[in-house]
């Protein structure tokens, strides 16, 4: 089993550090998806028991099946996570020059604390489009001998009066800028990238934080990384699906969906909010009857069920005002069950059904996952939400099911590496089941 945790947790750190945003993720997910032979579905005429296939949309969010011998129509299991995670995207236009210094101008993405965020080494990457439509791909900060990024902070010494302040206003946000270098930096990104200062008006880039996942303790028990939200399970249904053999026979069809926007909200064309998922369950059940009618997609949807793969909090024993005490997840506990996520009073909840978690305990138990059942922290502490409410909508099971982590949506958080195994075992048993 040590063995099986350990290969599983070096995959995993080697997707992580290949995977620092939403469309590296799913650059990487698709390079092994066909290294396992699924087929992009727009290829596919049609579809029999068995085939693997996948669909992305705006290369960010990406779906991805093996079908099974029922019809689509009888419903899906689908895991479905996220890829973005918290960090600094650049303005339209970012650079700016202030006392000798070069900068670049951010925006925070997702939900951070600003102060954890300055001086440390950062990386960037992302996307320039041109107004000619062709793609430059960004990547400084984590190659061997790359230079890093870094917000910079005042000294101890003259800093008395900031630290005075409360934590949320030690940085403003407006003043979140990255040190880009001395001077001009714009002649250089010409040079070496052929990118003009115009054509950041049509890019996406992001600053994240340099370096690669490491093992944390004498031990080596823990990971800490970057994005662990929510790579760490979207990794885990992605490998799940793809680990099936190829020849198992799934009753219903399996999927993972790999989601783009929900540290924002699962707003725009990417989010969960949109059609991608509906879209592409008609796509299917297109090529299974040969014409998908409204009703058959509707009913897909609402015979569906969803595991909605996405981490919890851990306890910590250093903050246990945080937690709901005898309800926290516990790190190293395996993957939490979370019935309902939202605040205090339950709002923003799916909440799903008893019969629907009893059925998820009867199949973890019988596949010998090790696993917890929680709550999203202390009442009136604060609150989360997740994809589930989306899926929810289509009228399917949807139960909360992902990995505990420390330090949720810092620039390194921690996971263990018995969770993030016991993850990806849960996701498979929801499938084979
Ligand atoms: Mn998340
Ligand atoms: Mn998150």
């Amino acid at each position: 089993m040590k063995k099986e945790i350990e290969s599983y947790c070096r995959d995993y750190m080697r997707f992580l550090a290949a995977a620092k945003t939403e469309r590296r993720a799913y650059a990487e997910a698709v390079r092994l998806l066909e290294a396992k032979g699924f087929k992009r579905l727009e290829d596919m005429k049609s579809l029999k028991p068995g085939d693997r296939v996948w669909r992305g949309y705006h290369g960010k969010t990406l779906f991805a099946a093996v079908v099974g011998r029922e019809p689509v129509t009888s419903g899906i299991r689908v895991v479905g996570g996220h890829t973005d995670a918290p960090r600094l995207d650049l303005k339209p236009k970012p650079l700016y020059e202030k006392g000798g210094l070069a900068y670049f101008d951010t925006h925070i993405y997702g939900g951070i604390k600003k102060y954890q965020w300055l001086v440390l080494p950062l990386a960037l990457y992302g996307t320039v489009v041109k107004k000619n439509g062709k793609k430059v791909d960004i990547a400084i900060g984590d190659a061997a001998g790359d230079p890093v990024f870094m917000i910079s902070d005042v000294l101890p010494h003259f800093g008395k009066e900031q630290l005075e302040k409360k934590a949320k206003d030690l940085v403003a946000a407006e003043d979140m800028d990255v040190v880009a270098g001395i001077g001009s930096v714009a002649e250089i990104l010409k040079k070496k990238y052929g990118v003009e200062k115009d054509d950041l008006l049509s890019a996406e880039l992001e600053i994240v934080p340099a370096g690669a996942p490491r093992e944390v303790g004498l031990d080596r028990a823990l990971i800490a990384a970057y994005g662990h939200d929510d790579r760490v399970c979207a990794y885990a249904g992605l490998h799940a699906l793809i680990d099936l053999s190829k020849g198992q026979a799934l009753s219903k069809t399996g999927a993972v969906v790999l989601c783009d926007k929900e540290e924002i909200g699962s707003v725009g064309a990417s989010g969960m909010e949109s059609s991608f998922f509906e879209n592409t369950v008609a796509e299917l059940i297109d090529r299974q009857a040969k014409s998908a009618r409204d009703i058959d997609v509707r009913r897909a949807l609402e015979r569906s069920q969803m595991l909605s793969a996405d981490v919890c909090a851990a306890s910590d024993p250093h903050f246990p005002d945080a937690d709901s005490i005898g309800n926290e997840a516990k790190l190293d506990g395996g993957p939490c069950a979370i019935k309902y996520t939202g605040a205090a009073t339950k709002s923003g909840a799916s909440d799903a059904r008893a019969e629907f978690v009893a059925e998820i305990r009867r199949t973890m138990d019988d596949a010998k996952v090790e696993w917890q059942m929680g709550e999203l922290g202390r009442a009136e502490k604060g609150g989360g939400g997740t994809i589930s409410k989306f899926m929810a909508r289509f009228g399917m099971d949807v139960l909360d099911f992902g990995t505990p982590l420390l330090n949720m949506h810092a620039p390194w958080e921690i996971a263990s590496k018995h969770d993030c195994y016991h993850t990806m075992k849960a996701y498979r048993a929801f499938f084979a089941r």
